[in-house]
């Protein structure tokens, strides 16, 4: 019986490896010219940490995490998402002493969500963290970063939308007007959303609840509950966000999934990948690292989910042009077949970014050349006895109508620089 993947977790395959390098590479390119550092972190943390962090009456505590004992008996948990992580490993290794850290880092996360288009039980974040500033220049920081990694990708359909949460105290109001708001509405709610709205009314308006939706866009806003800080702190980020030319719309009722959010919160969203729109989430939370157990210390951070900016691109008609190599050196004979590798070794020394494929499969001269042509190489390299005796190679071109040619080594050398630097 064949072994099948687990559902929700996905392979990744190689006609797609070219398109996911482009998004992290775009990323990484970006994280470099700002100055932000990379951190990489294990998968699995105690349970605590998000229980903790994330919040008891979230969805992703509530049902969502891969929670499991090891076999020491230790209560584990797969990360649902990496903010908790990085903070804890700050706080392991002292990174927020008296100091300030830009930091990215990407990885697998797990969610035991329903699996549906852009919605994975295994999926894949790149993450921005910029831990110890209270902002709000950091605050447009990250989100100019994140419209550079649209630009780069030449992904034209991201939206941003954003609002701001304001502090825990402001939202204790702002509760209390949900709460007698969704009360009024009665038996539109079920069981889940009145639980919701007894223990926390906010995760209400982040509710997928197609029958809740006209009863969310009625809802009271945040606006009016946000401390003169809060407020100060929204409008002065709007402004830098105007003069960098970001364009955003304000959303009052943008909430998060997570409870540690504070102040800036902020979304991108397309409508090009159906119900699952958002492609990078984040916002500020500055009251994480002090609950973890650190001292007070400002903070925001994003999550980019890869699969749905992957998706995007793919719907956007920005799949990467093929890579195949430039050539592929087909061995006839066994001296050849003995020194074929070394002669490969000493050409890609050369010609430095050449792709060179040599055959690894042996059989006839035939089935090679066709194993050549099939690669999408430009060119066959040939090494035979012939070629071997007078230390030359044979090309032929297979994109072109032209005969093979008999070259020195050197002149087979220049013919591949040639070949390199007139294609992508
Ligand atoms: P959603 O509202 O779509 O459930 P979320 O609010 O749970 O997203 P975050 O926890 O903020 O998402 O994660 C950041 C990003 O990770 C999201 O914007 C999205 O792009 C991606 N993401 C989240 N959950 C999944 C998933 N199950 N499969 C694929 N990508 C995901
Ligand atoms: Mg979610």
């Amino acid at each position: 019986m064949k072994i099948r993947p687990i559902r929700g977790m996905n392979d990744v395959l190689p006609d797609d490896g070219a398109l996911w390098s482009a998004v992290e590479s775009a990323a990484q390119a970006v994280f470099d010219a700002y100055g932000y550092r990379q951190i990489r972190l294990p998968v699995m943390e105690h349970t605590e940490l998000f229980s903790r962090s994330i919040g008891e009456t979230t969805d992703i505590v509530q049902k969502e995490m891969y929670t499991f004992t090891d076999r020491s008996g230790a209560s584990v948990t797969l990360r649902p998402e990496a903010t908790a992580s990085v903070v804890r490993a700050g706080l392991s290794h002292g990174l927020f002493h008296n100091r300030q850290q830009k930091l990215w880092c990407s990885g697998p996360m797990f969610r035991h969500e329903r699996p549906q288009k852009a919605r994975y039980r295994q999926f894949h974040q790149i993450n921005l963290e910029a831990i110890g500033f209270a902002g709000p220049e950091v605050d447009a920081e990250v989100i100019i970063m994140s419209a550079r990694i649209w630009e780069r990708l030449g992904l034209e359909s991201p939206r941003l939308e954003l609002n701001s949460l304001g502090t825990p105290e402001c939202r204790a109001g702002y509760r209390e007007a949900l709460q007698a708001y969704f009360s009024a509405a009665g038996d539109v709610l079920d069981a889940e959303s009145r639980e919701r709205l007894r223990r926390n009314p906010l995760r209400l308006l982040d509710s997928k609840d197609p029958r809740l939706r006209e009863l969310i866009a009625g809802a009271p806003v945040l606006r009016g509950y946000l401390d003169d800080d809060s407020a100060a702190h929204f409008q002065r980020l709007t402004e830098l966000l105007d003069d960098a030319g970001v364009a955003y719309t304000i959303n009052p009722r943008l909430v998060r999934g997570l409870d540690y959010y504070t102040r800036t919160v902020f979304e991108w969203v397309t409508d090009r990948l159906g119900a699952q729109g958002a492609i990078c989430s984040g916002g500020r939370y500055d009251g994480l690292v002090a609950q973890l157990g650190g001292r007070d210390t400002p903070a925001i951070g994003w999550a980019m989910g890869l699969e749905r900016v992957v998706e995007l691109m793919e719907e956007e008609g920005r799949r990467q042009p093929a890579r195949p190599p430039h050539a592929y050196l087909v061995i006839a004979g066994d001296e050849a077949r003995r020194r074929g590798l070394g002669i490969a070794e000493t050409l890609r020394a050369r010609v430095p970014g050449i792709r060179l494929t040599m055959d690894c499969a042996g059989g006839s001269f035939r089935s090679q050349l066709r194993r050549a042509d099939r690669s999408g190489a430009l060119l066959a390299l040939i090494l035979g006895d012939n070629e071997l005796a007078d230390n030359s190679l044979s090309i032929k071109p297979l994109r072109e109508d032209l005969p093979q040619t008999l070259y020195s080594l050197e002149e087979a050398v220049a013919e591949l620089l040639r070949v390199r630097d007139n294609s992508p």
